[in-house]
């Protein structure tokens, strides 16, 4: 399938409200199958309308995404990106980009439908902000290779049915050039995946460990020796999806914060009751400043990989998140101390999004100042690659991996 050829904006805004229209009519969304439905979308090319045809786009504008989203919402359909974020917001536009022809012919499809869940296997116990120090190893045996190692905070591995890799296959080269990326099997012998708890009493992320899995060579993402410039795309996107959504005005932990002050401090004039309301407004002020600011990025998104600036949205997301629920357990009073969860250790069949318990939502936001990169590492990347500011000294960048001493 080749690309649509649309010459002005019109033109491919119209081509996209047929497509959406066209999608409807055969699959009405009351009775259709999520499944089905979401296969369809992928292929009349409306499940990432900037990526080529052959991989579930149209070739068009990024901004045209949004309008789509809008449409199927408004009319009830399934939508997707939920129960494999991963997969949707950062391993699909990997493969897009890096990916051979059969790789996104294999694998796009069941990602988008969410028949195949995905995770991401680059966090190690020694290499987390600095995930280009990773140890695991693929070493080549003929057309294989064999990976040994262990990955951590891997979110939805027990679901998975591949993992995007990033492994070390030449040590004796600086760190970011001896990586390579695979599409791994989470079911192949050798892979063991092992609960990790949270704060919330619950294990969305776990363990891997992988003790000699054979990968087929095919099964490579990219050139051997470029996995940093692979793990690159999977990280711009990774916080583009974490924090650049935009919801409706007033939606999302802002809005749960406003109807609490609604149901408990709407009347109240005390100075208490004022003091809290500034810091309510203060909230909604930075809320919808980063609300806007993702709706003129996502308008000026052009098609290809995100840039560095995609770290505003994601330090803003993670520090405001986290201030609002602070507000709201302040605004519970009392009751703000007393979390009702009995600590489940439950590993859930998704993530954690749009909780309704405060007290849970309270605990979760924590991890989103680390999880998809730290605030701090947020803040030098705008420093340094979008301001321009000097850079840390890396002492290690030109000393082969193997003599760089770590613990
Ligand atoms: C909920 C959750 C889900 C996750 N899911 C996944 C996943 O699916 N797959 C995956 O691969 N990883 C995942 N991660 C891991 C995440 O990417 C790492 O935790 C993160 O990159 C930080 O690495 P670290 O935990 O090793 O902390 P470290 O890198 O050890 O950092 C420790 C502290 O030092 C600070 N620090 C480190 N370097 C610098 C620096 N250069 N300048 C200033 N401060 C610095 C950090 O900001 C932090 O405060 C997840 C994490 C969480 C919390």
């Amino acid at each position: 399938m080749t690309d649509v050829i649309v010459s002005t904006e019109d033109e491919a805004r119209a081509m996209v409200d047929r497509e959406v229209e066209d999608l409807l009519a055969q699959f009405p969304p009351a009775s259709a199958d999520p499944t089905m439905f979401l296969g369809a979308q992928f292929d009349r090319g409306l499940a990432w309308v900037h990526f080529p045809r052959s991989c579930g786009g149209l070739g068009i504008s990024p901004s045209l995404q949004g309008r789509v989203l809008t449409a199927l919402r408004e009319a009830g359909a399934p939508s997707g990106g939920w129960a494999n974020p991963i997969g949707h917001g950062m391993v699909a536009p990997t493969i897009a980009v890096h990916g051979t022809d059969q790789q996104k012919a294999r694998y796009l499809r069941p990602l988008f439908t969410n028949e195949e869940i995905w995770c991401q296997l680059f966090s190690e116990p020694g290499a987390g902000s600095d995930v280009a120090s990773l140890a695991t190893r693929a070493e080549r045996d003929g057309d294989e290779w064999v990976v040994n190692g262990q990955k951590v905070w891997t979110t939805l591995a027990h679901l998975a049915s591949f993992g995007l890799l990033i492994a070390r296959t030449d040590p004796d080269v600086p760190k970011h050039r001896g990586i390579t990326a695979f599409l791994v099997d989470m079911h192949a012998p050798g892979v063991e995946v092992r609960p990790l708890y949270q704060i919330t009493g619950e294990a969305e992320f776990n363990e891997v460990f992988f003790t000699d899995v054979h990968v087929a060579d095919t099964a490579r993402l990219g050139e051997e020796g470029n996995g940093w410039g692979v793990s690159l795309t999977t990280l711009m996107n990774e916080r583009v999806s974490i924090g650049g959504n935009v919801g409706g005005r007033g939606s999302g932990p802002i809005g749960d914060a406003v109807a609490l002050w609604r149901a408990r401090y709407a009347e109240d004039r005390s100075p208490h009751a004022r003091a809290l309301r500034d810091r309510l407004m203060g909230c909604w002020a930075r809320s919808e400043a980063a609300r806007l600011t993702n709706m003129r990025a996502a308008q000026n998104r052009r098609a290809g990989t995100p840039g560095p600036e995609g770290s505003v949205a994601k330090l803003a997301f993670a520090e405001e998140n986290k201030r609002i629920y602070e507000l709201c357990v302040d605004l519970m009073g009392a009751e703000g101390t007393l979390h009702s969860s009995d600590y489940p250790r439950v590993r859930p069949d998704h993530v954690a999004l749009g909780t309704t318990d405060i007290h849970k939502a309270f605990l979760r936001v924590r991890a989103n100042s680390i999880e998809g990169g730290t605030s701090e590492v947020m803040r030098n990347i705008l420093g340094e690659r979008v301001l321009g500011l000097p850079g840390e000294p890396r002492r290690d960048k030109d000393v082969s991996w193997k003599d760089v001493p770590r613990s």
